[in-house]
This record gives C-alpha cells, sequence and structure tokens, in this order.
C-alpha cells in the first residue's frame, strides 16, 4: 500500500468512527461534518496532484477492478455496435453448454483479448473464463450491450447464430427482467461493488437441477430482490408479468417464428415436442392467469402481509398442483424451452426431426390462441374480445334470467299439473280394475261365447282414452 493510500484510508477510519459516536450534540456535528468535508476535499486535492505527478506508481499499486475491466469491455463492443462491424467468433471453449452460453462466453473472451485493458487481469481472466465459463459474470450494461450485439446480429458463429437475435434472453423487452431478477452483488479488489450476472446463474435456469431454482428465480423477479413481497408487489409485478408475457406471445418469438416458416418450407419439419410444449406453456398462460391470480392473491396473503421466500415457495407448489398450472414458472420455461430448441437445432439440423402433427396444426393452434385475451372478459380489460365476452355473458345472464322468471311463473301451473297426474293415475288402477271386472264377467259360461267382441273394444277404448281429456 502507498503512503497515500495510507492517509486516505486513516481518513475514512477517523470519519467512520466519529460518524458512529452517537452522544455527539447537533451543532458539534454539523461542525464536524464541515472539517470533515474540507478534509475530504484536500485529500481529494492531493490525490489528483499525486495522480498527475506519479501516474506510472499509482497504476501499478492500484490493479484495476473487475468492473473496470468489464466497462472496457463494454466500451470496445459498443463501438463495434456503432461502426456496425461483425465480429467473427471461433470457439476457444471445450465445455458443454448450452448454445446461446458457448457463443456469449467466446464473446466475452474475443472482448477481453481486443480491449484495451491492463494485460495482467485480462490474463488472468482469460484463463479462468477458458479453464470454466460459468465462473464468467456481467455487469449490468455489459450483459444489455451483449444483447444488443446479437439483437443486431453483428455475430458470425455458424448457421444458426442468427436466431439469437429473437432469444428470450437477449430480447430487449426481457433482458432486464432477467437481470434483475438473476444479478448477485459482487464485490472486488478495491472494495467495488457492482451488480452481476453470472454465467451460472443462468446455467442454472435451464438445467433445473434443484427444484426451488425456479422458485427463487420468480420470487426475485416478484420481489424485485428484496427479501419480503408484500401483496401490493405482487399485484404490480405479476400485472407487468402478465403483460411482458402476453406482449411475448402475441407479437414474434423465437419458437413462433420457426413454426411459421416451417409451414412455409412444408418439406422441413421441426420438433414435435417442442412445438406442443410451447402451446401447452400458451394455453395455459392464456386460460388459467386470472384464476391464478384470485387464488395466489388470496393464498399468498391469507395470513401475512408479506411473504419471504420460504412461504412464497410452499404456497406456489400447492396452488401450481391445486391448479394444475405452472403460471408462475412461465418464464424460466420459455427460456430452457428456446434453449433446448436452439440446442436441437445444432444438433440434429433442420430436416431429420419426424413431427406427429403437420406445423400447419401449431400456427393454427397457436393463432386461435394468439387472439384469446388472458382477462377473459374481466372488468379492467378493454379489448375486442373481452368486451364480446361480456356482451355474450350479459345475453347468458339475460336468457338464464327470462328462464328463471318462466319458471316462477309456471310454478303454480305445475302444482296443477301434479294434481292432474295423482287423477290420472288413479283412474288407470280403476279403469284395470274394471277391466278386470268386465274379465271375470266374461268369464261366466253365459256370456263367454260373445266376450271376444266386446272385450277387445273395451279395452281398446279405456287405453286409448286420453286422461286429461276425460277430467
Ligand atoms: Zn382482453
Amino acid at each position: 500500500m502507498n503512503p497515500l493510500h495510507k492517509i486516505y484510508l486513516q481518513a475514512l477510519i477517523n470519519q467512520s468512527q466519529q460518524e458512529s459516536s452517537q452522544q455527539v450534540k447537533q451543532e458539534e456535528n454539523s461542525q464536524k461534518q464541515n472539517v470533515q468535508y474540507l478534509q475530504k476535499q484536500q485529500l481529494l486535492q492531493i490525490i489528483q496532484q499525486c495522480q498527475t505527478q506519479y501516474q506510472p506508481i499509482q497504476q501499478v499499486s492500484k490493479p484495476p477492478t473487475l468492473i473496470e475491466v468489464q466497462n472496457q469491455v463494454t466500451s470496445y463492443l459498443q463501438k463495434i455496435i456503432l461502426q456496425k462491424q461483425t465480429i467473427n467468433l471461433t470457439n476457444v471453449l471445450d465445455v458443454q453448454l448450452p448454445y446461446f452460453l458457448i457463443i456469449m462466453g467466446n464473446l466475452i473472451i474475443y472482448g477481453l483479448e481486443n480491449c484495451s485493458a491492463d494485460k495482467e487481469i485480462v490474463t488472468d481472466l482469460l484463463s479462468q473464463y477458458k479453464a470454466n465459463p460459468l465462473k464468467i459474470s456481467m455487469s449490468g450494461s455489459l450483459f444489455q450491450t451483449i444483447a444488443l450485439l446479437f439483437r443486431s446480429e453483428l455475430i458470425n458463429y455458424d448457421q444458426s447464430t442468427k436466431y439469437l437475435a429473437n432469444f428470450l434472453l437477449f430480447r430487449d423487452d426481457f433482458c432486464d427482467i432477467f437481470f434483475n431478477a438473476l444479478y448477485c452483488y459482487q464485490i472486488s479488489q478495491g472494495q467495488t461493488v457492482s451488480q452481476q450476472i453470472g454465467f451460472t446463474q443462468i446455467h442454472q435456469i435451464i438445467k433445473k437441477q434443484q427444484d426451488d431454482v425456479w422458485t427463487t428465480f420468480t420470487f426475485k423477479l416478484l420481489s424485485q430482490q428484496q427479501q419480503k413481497l408484500t401483496k401490493d408487489q405482487f399485484l404490480m409485478q405479476f400485472n407487468r408479468y402478465t403483460q411482458s408475457l402476453n406482449n411475448f406471445f402475441t407479437k414474434s418469438n423465437l419458437i413462433m417464428d420457426l413454426v411459421a416458416q416451417s409451414v412455409k418450407q412444408t418439406a422441413k419439419l421441426h420438433n414435435d415436442q417442442i412445438f406442443q410444449e410451447y402451446l401447452l406453456i400458451m394455453g395455459s398462460f392464456k386460460a388459467t392467469t386470472q384464476d391464478f391470480l384470485k387464488k395466489a392473491t388470496q393464498v399468498f396473503f391469507e395470513e401475512t402481509a408479506d411473504l419471504d421466500l420460504l412461504k412464497f415457495s410452499s404456497n406456489t407448489i400447492k396452488i401450481h398442483k391445486q391448479m394444475n398450472c405452472q403460471i408462475l414458472f412461465i418464464l424460466p420455461m420459455l427460456l430452457q424451452l428456446e434453449s433446448h430448441y436452439l440446442d436441437h437445432i445444432i444438433q440434429n439440423g433442420f430436416t431429420e426431426m419426424q413431427v406427429k402433427n403437420s406445423s400447419n396444426y401449431y400456427l393454427k393452434m397457436i393463432e386461435k390462441l394468439k387472439s384469446k385475451c388472458v382477462y377473459n372478459g374481466e372488468e379492467e380489460c378493454n379489448c375486442k374480445k373481452c368486451q364480446c365476452i361480456r356482451r355474450n355473458r350479459n345475453s347468458a345472464k339475460e336468457s338464464q334470467k327470462k328462464k328463471r322468471e318462466a319458471l316462477e311463473k309456471l310454478g303454480p301451473l305445475q302444482d296443477e299439473f301434479d294434481k292432474l297426474q295423482k287423477k290420472v293415475k288413479q283412474l288407470e288402477t280403476e279403469n284395470q280394475y274394471m277391466t278386470s271386472l268386465l274379465f271375470d264377467v266374461f268369464k261366466h259360461p253365459s256370456v263367454e261365447k260373445i266376450a271376444s267382441q266386446f272385450l277387445e273394444p273395451l279395452t281398446k277404448i279405456i287405453a286409448d282414452s286420453d286422461p286429461i281429456d276425460e277430467c
């Protein structure tokens, strides 16, 4: 540590000691603050002077932090975007990872090799990253820049790299959502604290080796990385979540575009299972969102005003099971599905896959589902579909009401009808009795001979007689 640092550090320690003594009076405090301010100003002046005088020493003694190197890579990549250059990547990673992580890893290594940051730390990072790319982490701006690079289609790697332009993680409407739910705080040398999104965290979402990975992700997403999730925040964030996903399913996205494309190239069909899964996720989202919201609001905040991760996790599992849906896991599910799809394309190409249903079927189903509004006629939505559903519901209600009214009017009549039926039954038994009586009469030897002539028409008359008319 050089003497300058010692002075600065000592001043900082003194300052924090002064700050921590709480018994100091207000006046004394403000006086001290003035002094401290002056001290700081002076220190800054000294440092600035020293920096101009002893620049080489300063550079040697203070190695750049991770965030500083990342900033260098970021500005290098931003320059490429501005100049619309293309980057030709070759694979330097010898690991099994999802396709998008391999390309991202290679891109960051490329950025490190070409940026103007201090060579020593760059070499160190490069050897770490090449040995284990899961150690790679990105600051918010580096991650956003990389996403933008993919969206701008400025990266050449192989035939499939173009699909990454529409990949969920890199979309401009989702990359912030993923970053905000996945970042961790990292403290590097020089005490710089920064928010970093790591390959490990992203990879865990795809792998999902532990059950709680998606729950934790969703909790962080909804609580915006707070320890507790309040009801208001849940309602607000769930609404945002619904809107983003609604947008995702309605507009162009990776899988939907490939379904549409595969319909045009009828011979080249894609993976059935992935299309089916996509349809299931989309269908579940469209059908159960509002019911889920009602149920979740009730169950989540039944006993407490705010949820922690543990409570959130057990409740989520409970509701998902009860409703037979996975509403809260849709985002990680989609990221996983898109990643699997890309890996599938890389491994098998387009032609070898077998499809049970023609992709035209999927496209039709997707189109049908697209027009279904998640609000399903709820008052808060004013789209055409919801207005139509509300109209239909109202007219259905109206006709139900009419039916009920008619039935109410029918009430007294029904009583009369029941009475008549009773009478009919009674008459029928009486008739039967009469018939058997007549039989007996006709069995008498003296009338037996003419019985057949009478008996038949008589039973016929009794049977034909309309009971209501008779009364
Ligand atoms: Zn609607």
